[in-house]
């Protein structure tokens, strides 16, 4: 062990404290000097994944396993990679295997990664000044995706890192930054410091979709609502204030790419966690509200395949057992997520007898189903009183244009009063607007997509966010 190392500072990274070893230490080069100390052949020391860890060990006289887990950011990438990948990740840099780790991970593939620049907080560099005489990088700070120290709530700067070179975070003026941000990256750091909490991957879909399906964000036969998600996803990366790369690359793959639905689909394969953080972020607003759904949520929801495998995927037996159970052509349709007329297909091919209510309608039969769609009255119990097949009474409705825009408004009328009258009844029940949130998620989305204005003028005032974090400390 070497006699001048310095103790690391709280939350400092492995490349911090190298750096300040060679200051302390005052080596003549960092390259020849320290570098070569650690094994290191004139290659830039990675900050993230260090592949002189072993050597690093040895002249620090931390433990391995110390620098491991308490000074790099392996347990950002915990909860959401397999219990294989995490232990490859672990041994890898126990044994200064790093070169491939990024590719197991999947984290080249997905192009969202530490090492293009080191960031650190303004306010923070100045206190530790003041405090320490001297500055560090922090590992939370360079977390992917992590923009707005959570001390201070201010974006954090960047430096390029292009050379092998020691860099210490220098001092400057801070900018602030809005609230989208800094409840952002709390979440980040929130789900860093939960080390030891590892998901079943399965399971983690499940919990995706149960609240998708609070947010009315799924079909009735159990499929995301991709384009919606997509939109909510874009709006929610639209009011971030600061856009590092990945958050450009996000949103470019959130448009144009197969984010989000490559979590559902491609589930077997490892997925930056910020891919992860984001879509719980956008859907349950903090890592706390997640964890507390991810614990209660059982598996309910039907596994969704994917779109190529459709054709494997429906359960035509148990369509078939619908009909014969006397359930109409459409509810069976839906229920196993096929067309009506696939299935009636289907169904003829087995001989087995489809529900033939009379699809034509004569004219006075006509007049009394468009007194009924007029004034909003659903389809199916249209049909039902009437006993005529549902494609029957759609057909009607299909003549007169403006009678469907008239009822999408009474459906529409309809629903916000419900939400509305929702969330009247229990408002004084909440003190803020996040436990609203939080126990009406299915209304509050609702009337945040649609009816915004009345939504923020029936909560209560928002909670300034000096006063929010105060509270939480405490
Ligand atoms: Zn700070």
């Amino acid at each position: 062990m070497h006699p001048l190392f310095p103790k690391p500072m709280p939350d400092e990274t492995v490349f911090s404290l190298l750096c300040r070893f060679h200051l302390l230490s005052a080596q003549g080069s960092f390259k020849a000097n320290t570098l070569k100390m650690m094994g290191m052949n004139a290659s830039r020391p990675s900050n993230e994944l260090p592949s002189f860890l072993p050597a690093f060990s040895k002249v620090s006289g931390i433990s391995i396993n110390q620098l491991i887990h308490k000074l790099t950011s392996v347990h950002y990438y915990e909860p959401f990679v397999s219990k294989t990948s995490f232990q490859a990740l672990v041994s890898g840099l126990a044994n200064g295997n790093t070169s491939s780790l990024q590719s197991k991970l999947g984290m080249v593939a997905n192009r969202m990664m530490q090492g293009q620049s080191l960031r650190f907080c303004p306010q923070c560099a100045t206190e530790d000044i003041e405090k320490y005489g001297i500055t560090y990088w922090r590992i939370t700070h360079q977390l992917v995706g992590a923009t707005v120290c959570s001390e201070h709530h201010c974006q954090l700067d960047g430096v390029p890192r292009k050379s092998v070179k020691v860099m210490l975070p220098s001092q400057c003026s801070q900018v602030e930054c809005n609230d989208v941000d800094c409840d952002l990256t709390q979440l980040i750091f929130d789900e860093f410091h939960d080390s030891g909490f590892s998901y079943c991957l399965n399971k983690l879909r499940s919990c995706y979709e149960q609240q998708l399906n609070l947010l009315g964000l799924l079909t009735a036969s159990g499929r995301i609502r991709q384009k919606l998600l997509k939109s909510l996803l874009s709006d929610r990366l639209s009011q971030l204030t600061v856009t590092s790369k990945s958050y450009r690359l996000l949103s470019s793959e959130c448009r144009h790419g197969r984010y989000p639905e490559c979590l559902f689909y491609l589930e077997h394969c490892n997925h930056q966690p910020l891919k992860h953080l984001f879509l719980i972020f956008s859907l349950f607003g903090s890592w706390r509200a997640f964890k507390g759904s991810f614990k209660s949520s059982n598996k309910v929801c039907k596994p969704v395949e994917p779109s190529t495998n459709i054709e494997n995927a429906i359960e035509w037996g148990t369509g078939f057992d619908l009909l014969n159970e006397g359930q109409s052509l459409r509810q069976a349709a839906t229920a196993i997520g096929t067309t009506v007329s696939t299935l009636k297909i289907k169904a003829q091919q087995k001989g087995i007898p489809v529900d033939t209510r009379p699809s034509k309608v004569f004219e006075d039969t006509q007049r009394t189903i468009w007194r009924k769609l007029f004034i909003g009255t659903d389809c199916k119990k249209i049909a039902l009183t009437m006993t005529l097949s549902v494609g029957a009474v759609e057909k009607v409705l299909s003549r007169y244009p403006e009678l469907v825009r008239l009822r999408k408004k009474i459906r529409y009328f309809n629903k916000r009063q419900q939400h509305r009258q929702n969330l009247t009844n229990l408002l004084h029940k909440f003190k803020t607007r996040n436990e609203i949130k939080t126990a009406l998620s299915g209304s509050y989305m609702w009337l945040y997509k649609h009816d915004k204005k009345w939504l923020y003028e029936s909560l209560p005032e928002a909670i300034p966010r000096q006063q929010r974090y105060s509270r939480k400390e405490k």
